[in-house]
């Protein structure tokens, strides 16, 4: 193996470790916040249904308004009524209250359909506020536990944080610039064992002559094909990498 590589595969191990650590506090995130638009979402419907049923409360009153004028109307047709003398003024004035009295029969069942609609609507408003303290019950206990799990992989992060520093110095600064970029680029390892002739990180077959300049370990070695930056691994099981060691074993025997 190249000698600037081993240090970097120590480093990419807390890198890859840190980036699925991220992973998940993203997808707690992602949890946190749909509890969050769950309960913004029953809290607008509430609104909305409030709004409503005091519309509704409006129109009602303003109904009863005319109502109130209509009666008043319809008391003082009477009243002038009783001191006409004249047969037509009498009979004028009591069409004239016909009238107000069919004005005032429309809006009563306009008032009470709209009394209707607004013990309809009452009934789902109990709902969402039912629902809406179901889910601040069970959503508190939730996100209680969401939040220990991000703060565990804070924690967790800040130790593998301070591991990372404390290698990082046996790096050299130059190639692990490259190995950085190549990581944000990729997310993923980005040194990686040529196995088999092929890469282990884009799975795409190797030259001979490319994997021969690998072995050499005179220079660092990009895979042509992902950019990724290749090593050789030594048959010893030594290298602690048991499963290409195993593989290669095989094909020797077979050979
Ligand atoms: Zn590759």
């Amino acid at each position: 193996m190249h000698e600037a590589i081993k240090p970097l595969l120590d480093i990419q191990e807390l890198d890859i470790k840190m980036i699925r650590l991220m992973r998940v506090k993203k997808q707690r995130q992602g949890e946190l916040k749909q509890i969050e638009s769950l309960r913004i979402e029953l809290n607008e419907q509430l609104k909305l249904k409030e709004e409503e049923i005091s519309d509704f409360d409006k129109q009602v009153s303003g109904l009863e308004e005319k109502l109130q004028g209509l009666t008043e109307k319809y008391k003082k047709l009477e009243s002038q009524q009783s001191s006409v003398k004249k047969v037509e003024e009498f009979n004028a004035l009591t069409q004239e209250m016909t009238t107000v009295e069919r004005e005032k029969a429309s809006l009563e069942i306009q008032t009470s359909n709209i009394l209707d609609k607004k013990v309809a609507e009452e009934e789902i408003l109990e709902k969402i506020k039912d629902s809406l303290s179901s889910t601040e019950t069970n959503s508190q206990e939730l996100e209680k536990e969401i939040k220990g799990s991000i703060d565990q992989i804070n924690e967790e992060g800040q130790r593998l944080k301070i591991e990372r520093d404390a290698i990082i110095g046996n790096a050299d600064p130059e190639i692990l610039k490259i190995y950085e970029r190549l990581l944000r680029n990729k997310k993923d390892r980005v040194i990686v064992p040529i196995e088999n002739r092929t890469c282990s990180g884009c799975h795409i077959a190797l030259t001979l002559q490319h994997e021969n300049l690998v072995r050499k370990e005179k220079a660092i070695v990009f895979c042509e094909h992902c950019s990724r930056i290749h090593f050789w691994q030594e048959s010893e099981a030594a290298e602690g990498a048991e499963t290409p060691t195993r593989r290669r074993r095989r094909r020797t025997v077979k050979a």
